[in-house]
């Protein structure tokens, strides 16, 4: 495994542009330069000069981040910023003690039998299409049956082995051995099944099956399987719908080919509608006045266009987008609804091939 380091050159390849701040929605929210990417380069570039500590001072400012990989995306210097800020983290937590709790909780055993006290329905085993349901799914079933029916109706069933999550929780604390075990299992799972495809409803699952090395199939998310069927979505009712598009989510152009093909429902886009959620799973209880403030100003933007639906493609994201929407409206003030698109989709009331 790496060491931090070995990104010693990486890390140098920073130029001190600054051009990361302009798209860094921490920085925006909090003008401090070591909250973004150049500025945690200095600070690690100092670790690795043995002048600074990699102490718990300097994850505070790892864990000031929300992993969209805005910075990254528009780095000059292509630095993978996301990984550098791992190994980082990984490196801090690896002998201490608020490691050794992470590590105990998302073991093997540990993490699968808390999510197995959230109930969930046997998955067929010999259907014609791999399905990566995630573990989110069992946090939220209804969107994975959501998925089920849709498909029922192309007369498609899935076919679900026996996956592990696909690690993000993992990455995103720094446990990268536990990534990397759960990794080889579900790569070795992928690799014995049969097809070209696996399709996954969760955008960050497709981000990081999107990364890992040396899988036979393609990876397709449902927006993209929907739009690519001729299906139209009936709906009863008159609805106005928005989306928050996820960061992980790169091609959106899914959206329009699907929504035309609705009948009674109109898309109005927010502001910002690609601006992170502000949620990004620990991040939100790690800096819990910065998440507020950033979910709070997502589901404003929401709110604006009037609609009655929020949809979105990520178990995070519906997260982040009912908390702002209770610190906006309260408890008791009539809220949108917040949806994963193919639960929208599902309670059309015709489903049409
Ligand atoms: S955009 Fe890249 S090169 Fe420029 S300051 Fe940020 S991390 Fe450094
Ligand atoms: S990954 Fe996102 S939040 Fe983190 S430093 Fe880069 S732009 Fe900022």
């Amino acid at each position: 495994m790496k060491e931090l380091k070995d990104y010693s050159s990486e890390i140098n390849k920073c130029s001190k542009c600054g051009l990361c701040q302009a798209v860094c929605p921490i920085y925006k929210e909090t003008g401090n330069d070591c909250a973004v990417s150049r500025g945690k380069f200095v600070m690690l570039d100092g670790v690795l000069k043995g002048d600074l500590k990699l102490n718990k001072n300097i994850n505070k400012y790892l864990e000031m981040c929300l992993k969209c990989g805005k910075c990254s995306d528009f780095c000059p210097s292509g630095i993978d910023v996301c990984e550098i800020f791992r190994i980082a983290k990984h490196e801090y937590l690896k002998n201490s003690f608020e490691g050794k709790v992470i590590r105990f909780f998302q073991s093997k055993n540990i993490f699968n039998n808390i999510l197995n006290v959230f109930n969930r329905k046997s998955a067929s085993t010999n259907g014609s299409l791999l399905y990566f349901a995630g573990c989110a799914e069992k946090v939220f079933p209804n969107n994975t049956y959501a998925v089920r029916d849709i498909l029922k109706a192309l007369n498609i069933e899935t076919r679900e082995p026996d996956f592990e999550c696909c690690g993000v929780p993992f990455l995103a604390s720094g446990n990268i051995e536990r990534y990397e075990e759960a990794m080889t299992h579900n790569i070795e799972v992928l690799n014995s099944q049969s097809g070209e495809y696996i399709l996954t409803d969760c955008t960050s699952c497709e981000h990081i099956l999107n990364d890992y090395p040396n899988i036979n199939k393609k990876i397709i998310n449902t927006g993209d399987f929907i739009a690519q069927q001729n299906i139209k979505f009936e709906f009863n009712k008159k609805q106005i719908i928005t989306f928050h598009k996820p960061c992980h989510l790169k091609d959106d152009t899914f959206l329009k080919n699907i929504f035309e093909k609705c009948e009674n429902i109109e898309y109005r886009e927010m502001e910002n509608y690609d601006d992170c959620c502000g949620f990004a799973g620990q991040f939100a209880l790690t800096n819990r006045e910065l998440s507020s403030e950033l979910t709070r100003k997502k589901a404003k933007f929401a709110i604006n266009t009037g609609a009655d639906i929020i949809l979105t493609t990520c178990p995070a994201c519906i997260l982040g987008i009912k908390q702002g929407l209770l610190i906006e409206k309260g408890l008791f003030e009539k809220k949108p609804k917040v949806m994963y698109l193919s639960e929208f989709l599902k309670n059309a009331s015709e489903i049409t091939t």
